[in-house]
C-alpha cells in the first residue's frame, strides 16, 4: 500500500535510518522539512554535504577535522607531553567541556572487542605508537568507559607503552560501568581525571 508520494517516502526512509529516529519521528521530521522554506530545508542538506565532503581524520590524533592537523594538535598552548586516549571523537567534546584538560588527544575509533571481532590492528593504536616514538610523551591517560572491553584495551595500551618509559594512567571509576563518556556530567568527568590511577 502506498501512503506517500515516492519522494516523501524516500525522505522518511532516509530520516528513519538516523539513530533514535523511529518511523513516527521520521514522518514528523519529513513533513516538517516539507513545510519549511526551500532555503531552510536545503540549508540542512547543504550542511550534511559540506560536513561529509570536508571532514576527515586528523593525521596526528585521528579526531574528526576539516583541517589537518586539527585545531587541538596545532594548539601550541596545550601540553604535548600528555595524551588522553579516547574511544570516539564525541568523547573529546565531553572532556573539552570540563575545561580542565590541557593536553592532547588520540582517538582509537573503537575498543578491543574479540566478541565483535575487533582487534588492536583495527584501531588507531599503530598511529599512537608511532606518535609517542616521534615526540617524547610523559603520560598517556586512558579515558575509556569502564566496560570489560575498555579495561582490556587499557591494559593492552599499558603493556605497549610502559616499556617506552611512558606513565600510563586510567581515569577513576566515577563513570558508570559500560557508560559512555559523553553521558558523564562535567563534574564527574573532572573528578575522574583528578582521581586517575597508574596502570601497572
Ligand atoms: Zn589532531
Amino acid at each position: 500500500m502506498l501512503y506517500y508520494a515516492q519522494s516523501i517516502s524516500r525522505l522518511i526512509s532516509e530520516l528513519g535510518k538516523l539513530p533514535g529516529v523511529g518511523p513516527k519521528t521520521a514522518q514528523r521530521l519529513a513533513f516538517h522539512l516539507l513545510n519549511t522554506s526551500d532555503e531552510e530545508a536545503l540549508a540542512l542538506a547543504d550542511a550534511i554535504k559540506e560536513a561529509k565532503e570536508k571532514i576527515t581524520y586528523c593525521s596526528i590524533c585521528s579526531n574528526l577535522t576539516d583541517e589537518d592537523p586539527c585545531f587541538i594538535c596545532t594548539d601550541t598552548k596545550r601540553d604535548e607531553g600528555v595524551i588522553c586516549v579516547v574511544e570516539d571523537p564525541k568523547d573529546i567534546v565531553a572532556i573539552e567541556k570540563t575545561g580542565e584538560y590541557r593536553g592532547k588527544y588520540h582517538v582509537l575509533h573503537g575498543i578491543i572487542s574479540p566478541i565483535n571481532g575487533i582487534g588492536p590492528e583495527q584501531l588507531k593504536i599503530k598511529e599512537l605508537l608511532a606518535r609517542v616514538k616521534e615526540k617524547p610523551v610523559q603520560e598517556v591517560i586512558v579515558a575509556i568507559s569502564s566496560s570489560v572491553e575498555g579495561e582490556a584495551t587499557g591494559m593492552y595500551l599499558a603493556k605497549l607503552l610502559r616499556p617506552l618509559g611512558i606513565k600510563v594512567t586510567r581515569i577513576a571509576h566515577g563513570l558508570p560501568v559500560g557508560g559512555d563518556l559523553e553521558y558523564a556530567d562535567e563534574v564527574t568527568l573532572t573528578r575522574a581525571f583528578e582521581g586517575r590511577t597508574e596502570l601497572t
